[in-house]
């Protein structure tokens, strides 16, 4: 008779234990998930025909690289067309040039702009990394994120409820040789890109000055809601990224193009990076930076498509053990609980974008 709360206490124990449901690899496209950032610059329907398939609404990004507004427009337009043929899949984010930055006219012109985008139902608005690495004003300077004349537009978007999506500096691989980068996806990057390769250009600002620079900014706009593409390019660091997060509480992260360095992480103390994954479950967003220009076969689009997103599903939701190209040693899978799951792949967007559900 004595052995009867033993065991009731012993199945309780149990239960407290696996009170936390968790997914697996077949739950993949039963689950509601987004995508936040994906560039889609074409009107062909194949990339959004396959993530509804695979249950991913998509948060389309619109930026300026270097051709200024006529590239601001074009790849809103198609924004726009992929909104139109999804509805309630995707969202749109918009951008603004900076090629007239000396022109008197040219904040009234970006406030403009920004609101008749907003008007359409435009979520947010991206600012790249052109700033503070390439454009120039009127004496030849390279100005920053934190110059005082983005200060009315900021505080625009901010009045307006939207979201700033910042890709700003980059990587703390760019500014170290090909050789000494972590990650196998910088180094292709760089390599291909060596306009872009900071160790290249030391007279250049560096990593430093970039990212206190955003800093800086998000002192200025306390109340506005900032999302850091790319892990806000502390992707390097668990522990940094989690210091800035708890200076600024309007801040959130994305994870596009950065699965590389929380391999790697991982790799490295696997307790660590799920730690910091727990800790800020309300702050992560999923994302890839997949797109379709338009061009490739159909195939290569969704291999592509499939290689990212089911790879960062066995890693979320399995202890497995994984490898993966990006990096060059095993690591295992964080088997986050099915609620932190929902959380960076569909809620946390959802929340830091506005999206309407
Ligand atoms: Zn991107």
């Amino acid at each position: 008779m004595k052995i009867f709360p033993i065991v009731i206490l012993f199945f309780m124990l149990m239960n407290c234990q696996e009170g936390e449901n968790y997914y697996s690899l077949d739950d993949y496209s039963k689950v509601k998930k987004i995508d936040s950032h994906v560039h889609l610059v074409t009107d062909r329907r194949d990339f959004m025909e396959k993530a509804g398939k695979d249950n991913f609404q998509i948060v389309n990004v619109s930026l300026e690289t270097k051709n200024g507004w006529d590239e601001v427009h074009r790849k809103y337009t198609y924004g726009q067309l992929q909104q139109e043929m999804f509805p309630n899949k995707v969202a749109t984010i918009t951008s603004f040039s900076v090629e007239d930055w000396e022109d008197e006219n040219w904040q009234n012109n970006v406030i403009q702009w920004l609101d008749s985008c907003f008007q359409e139902g435009v979520v947010g608005v991206k600012v790249w990394k052109n700033i503070g690495m390439v454009a120039k004003d009127g004496a030849g300077k390279m100005f920053m994120i934190d110059d005082a004349k983005f200060d009315p537009i900021f505080k625009f978007i901010k009045d307006q409820g939207k979201t700033l999506l910042g890709h700003l500096g980059e990587p703390k691989n760019c500014w170290l040789p090909l050789e000494e980068m972590t990650t196998n996806n910088d180094k292709k990057y760089f390599k291909k890109h060596p306009e872009y390769h900071m160790y290249q250009f030391p007279d250049l600002p560096s990593y430093e000055d970039q990212i206190s620079a955003r800093d800086r900014m998000l002192e200025k706009n306390p109340d506005l809601r900032f999302v850091g593409a790319h892990m806000g390019s502390l992707e390097w660091s668990v522990d940094e990224l989690a210091k800035t997060l708890d200076r600024f509480p309007n801040m959130a992260v994305g994870l596009a193009a950065r699965m590389g360095q929380i391999f790697y992480q991982t790799a490295e103390n696997r307790e660590k990076v799920r730690d910091f994954f727990m800790a800020y479950q309300d702050r992560i967003l999923y994302a890839t930076d997949l797109g379709d220009g338009g061009k490739g076969s159909q195939e290569d689009l969704y291999s592509g498509m499939d290689e990212n997103w089911r790879r960062d599903w066995q890693y979320f939701t399995t202890d497995d053990d994984m490898e993966s190209d990006l990096i060059d040693s095993p690591f295992q899978g964080l088997k986050l609980p099915a609620s932190v799951v929902d959380k960076i792949f569909y809620h946390n967007a959802i929340h830091w974008f506005g999206i309407e559900k």
